[in-house]
């Protein structure tokens, strides 16, 4: 065996505009760049509008595709101490990034089995369910640390009434509860009446549980007002720079930014079919560039776009390709993009909520979309 051919930057390493990490800079396809600087703004910016309620942060899925333990890194350095992941393989990961201390509650709680794995993270589990209660109690025994889920109307995860009912006094009273929590179905639409009806829900169950800290906001649901705040706020979203008040001007800083290499360039004469399917043919002479980064990186065969070189719009022409994606160039003067130079995918221009539009869903799926073989480069952590 030769040496491995894709050289990985191994350790983090310092360069002009921030640590790199993941492939090595002249090998790969698309760089993403993460504003660190900007994430903690966003983080200040929440607990701003929190005032007295604290602000956690939520690092599923990677911190939503962007590296758990940078942004845990440098939102510890805002004085954030509390986190939600999903998995308890995520909050293994979290509590090696971030020693002992913070608290790391684990939303879905523990499949059977998983107890010892989070005992040994003092991870903290989110019980959806009577059975989750009294196996963690039997696993971690007596004060044993824990929150309390209720589903309040969304019927996805966590204690329903009956549920509530069936718990006795003494399946919770050994349990050292630190957060009773639940999660809004419809935050990001201020008007929708399913958010006061959460919150009706939600106020009994919360007085359940004297001195025991509440949760109910996510992201959007800071900006439906302090009654929705409570003691602990769950943003994973708007730190990222995702606009958590969608149809009106974005609140939060962005932090992300992708750029693509081009490979080479072309001029096609007229009637020339383009990419996978011909699904574009030319009309006249047309010149087309083609970038390093297709559906497998995170930009969806539905998204299509648009690239941008400088200030021009550069349309996606035909299909995009799996590692690929053909570039109309016509805009720019002759020798424009050269090999080798990025245009932007995510960025000034046009930034995630806005990828996001263009393919139909939304920014938190193109985040977490987002492939790993890019060089990435961490600034401002
Ligand atoms: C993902 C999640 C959050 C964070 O939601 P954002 O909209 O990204 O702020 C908060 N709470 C729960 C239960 C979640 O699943």
């Amino acid at each position: 065996m030769t040496q491995a051919s894709a050289r990985r930057t191994g350790s983090p390493y310092a360069t002009e505009t921030g640590v790199a990490q993941g492939v090595a800079a002249e090998q790969a396809g698309a760089i993403l760049s993460v504003d660190l600087g900007a994430l903690r703004e966003n983080f200040r910016r929440l607990r701003h509008r929190l005032g007295p309620a604290a602000c956690a942060a939520v690092l599923k899925a990677d911190a939503y595709g962007l590296g758990a333990p940078q942004v845990a890194a440098a939102l510890r350095r805002e004085g954030c101490d509390a986190f939600f992941v999903a998995h308890v393989g995520e909050g293994v990961e979290l509590r090696d990034a971030l020693g002992p201390g913070p608290s790391i509650f684990i939303l879905h709680g523990l499949f059977p089995g998983a107890e010892p794995a989070a005992l040994a993270a003092a991870l903290i589990p989110v019980l959806n369910s009577p059975e989750q209660v009294r196996a963690w109690k039997s696993a971690a025994g007596k004060g044993a640390p824990a929150a309390i889920q209720a589903d309040t109307g969304m019927a996805r995860i966590g204690m329903a009434p009956e549920d509530f009912r069936a718990l006795t006094r003494a399946d919770l009273d050994r349990l050292d509860l630190r957060l009773v929590m639940s999660h809004l179905a419809c935050a990001d639409e201020p008007d929708n009446p399913a958010n006061a009806r959460q919150l009706e829900a939600f106020m009994p169950i919360r007085a359940r549980f004297p001195g025991v800290a509440a949760s109910l906001a996510n992201s959007s649901a800071i900006f439906l007002g302090s009654p929705y705040h409570f003691d602990l706020a769950r943003p994973g979203a708007a730190l990222y720079g995702i606009n958590p008040t969608p149809g009106r001007a974005n609140p939060m800083a962005p932090v992300v930014t992708l750029r693509a290499r081009v490979i080479q360039g072309r001029t096609l004469p007229p009637y020339a079919g383009v990419g996978y399917g011909h699904a574009f043919h030319t009309t006249g002479t047309q010149r087309v560039a083609t970038i390093a980064l297709g559906y497998a990186d995170g930009w969806h065969r539905r998204i299509g776009g648009a690239a941008w070189y400088e200030a021009t719009r550069l349309p996606v022409l035909g299909r995009v390709s799996m590692d690929s994606i053909i570039l109309d160039v016509s805009a720019l003067p002759p020798g424009k993009p050269a090999a080798g130079e990025t245009v932007e995918l995510i960025g000034p221009h046009q930034d995630v909520d806005a990828v996001a539009e263009a393919g139909g869903t939304i920014g938190y799926e193109v985040l977490t979309s987002l492939a790993h073989r890019f060089h990435r480069i961490y600034s401002g952590g």
